[in-house]
């Protein structure tokens, strides 16, 4: 178990107040926000239950290119040029046109974290009334409001599982090493979904999602990891939307899981929370240096989000018929995928649907406050 270094009982006295915005959830999302803001002159306040970094989220898996371009190279563990795909029935080869990297997920915080200018609180939201959010430690209050809390989407209209669209996803971290990016498309594992084992150089991740929010993925991902020859120890899981929610509500700016940007099919939601984070960042810069109106960046920000619509929509359909297709045949489809231009071609596209040099520009990239780390 992480050993707790949130505050807790007297520790957690009131709130200060006065902010211009305020940032519900401390990880990407939240986190690729407070970023984008950094020497603005926006008095930003970040809230999460827990101290920065000290909940891992994820496998922690992303294109390297975006660790790149976010000045976060620090966090890097490992790297994958070829991503392995294993059916009951073959191992297909996919060789990458860039590369997949596995990160330190409080190592990754922290770097972020030294690139913004913003207060941080442990608080726990409980909800929102108009435009005062309730927290364990008073309510707050801010002309700008981002929800970055995650799936529960705690500012604005919530999703309850297992009758949602969300994926289930639960991984053990095992210490080891190992050489391959892998996937298991297999029926033994989950009936929709995938199983997965990313190493990071001195661990290895290995977990199983489901699609299906009432398949329950614990004795599969300890099958999985049995069969790794791995020990089912340390575990993570969580709750994974798959499909994408307005991204403002009711004057609320909703960013990463909480507008379900996570993308369907892969489960991958960290680029897109840094992707979308860093959109809505930009509008919320805007407002404070007075060239928009909040209402403006809001009307921007939802349509900014939308417009990727099509192409959750094609990712989720995909996700949708992966499941159906008899396995020899899929398995058949996989050989033939790993045609090398086939490969350059979709996953070249599926970069694009968030691309790291999104992340240029903006403010200068220099650490803010080296001094953040030991404290994070
Ligand atoms: C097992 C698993 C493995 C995954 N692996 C990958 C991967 O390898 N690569 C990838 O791209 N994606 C992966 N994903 C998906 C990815 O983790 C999410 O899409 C991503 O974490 C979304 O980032 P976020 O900042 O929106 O939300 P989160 O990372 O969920 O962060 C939400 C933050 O809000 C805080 N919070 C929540 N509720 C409250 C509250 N009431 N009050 C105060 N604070 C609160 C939390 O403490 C947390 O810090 C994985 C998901 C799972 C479940």
């Amino acid at each position: 178990m992480p050993t707790r270094r949130t505050a807790r009982g007297a520790a957690r006295t009131l709130l200060p107040r006065d902010h211009d915005v305020l940032v519900c959830g401390a990880s990407f999302a939240g986190l690729a926000v407070a970023r984008e803001l950094a020497g603005s002159g926006a008095r930003v306040l970040v809230v999460d239950r827990y101290e920065i970094g000290e909940r891992q989220t994820s496998a922690c898996g992303i294109p390297t290119e975006w660790l790149r371009a976010m000045g976060l190279m620090a966090a890097h563990r490992q790297t994958f040029g070829r991503l392995v795909i294993h059916t009951p029935y073959v191992a297909a080869r996919l060789e990458l046109p860039w590369t997949f990297s596995t990160f330190d997920y409080p190592e990754l915080c922290s770097r972020l974290w030294e690139q913004s200018d913003a207060a941080f609180e442990t608080a726990t939201v409980r909800g929102r009334t108009g435009r005062v959010v309730h927290t364990d430690r008073g309510d707050l209050s801010a002309p700008l409001i981002v929800d970055a809390l995650g799936w529960r989407r705690v500012l604005g209209c919530g999703y309850q599982p297992p009758d949602a669209p969300l994926s289930r996803g639960l991984e053990v971290h095992p210490w080891g090493a190992g050489a391959e990016l892998e996937i298991w498309i297999d029926r033994r594992y989950v009936p929709a979904g995938y199983g997965w084992s990313f190493p990071a150089r001195d661990e290895v991740r290995v977990g199983v999602g489901s699609f299906d929010p009432r398949f329950h993925v614990k004795d599969t991902t300890v099958l999985l990891a049995e069969d790794l020859d791995r020990a089912a120890v340390r575990y993570q899981g969580n709750w994974i939307p798959h499909r994408l929610r307005d991204a403002t509500e009711d004057g609320v700016f909703f960013v990463g899981d909480s507008a379900g940007h996570c993308l369907p099919l892969t489960a991958e939601g960290i680029r897109t929370a840094f992707y979308f984070g860093i959109a809505c960042g930009r509008e919320l810069r805007a407002v404070v240096e007075g060239r928009r109106t909040a209402a403006e960046a809001l009307v921007r920000y939802h349509d900014f989000s939308a417009a990727h619509g099509w192409k959750f929509r094609s990712m989720l359909y995909a996700q949708r018929l992966i499941p159906r297709v008899p396995p020899r045949l899929l398995s058949r489809a996989l050989v033939a995928m790993q045609w090398r231009r086939f490969v350059d071609w979709s996953f070249g596209h599926y970069l694009r649907i968030a691309p790291p040099e999104f992340a240029a520009g903006g403010p200068p990239r220099i650490p803010l406050r080296p001094a953040a780390r030991a404290a994070a």
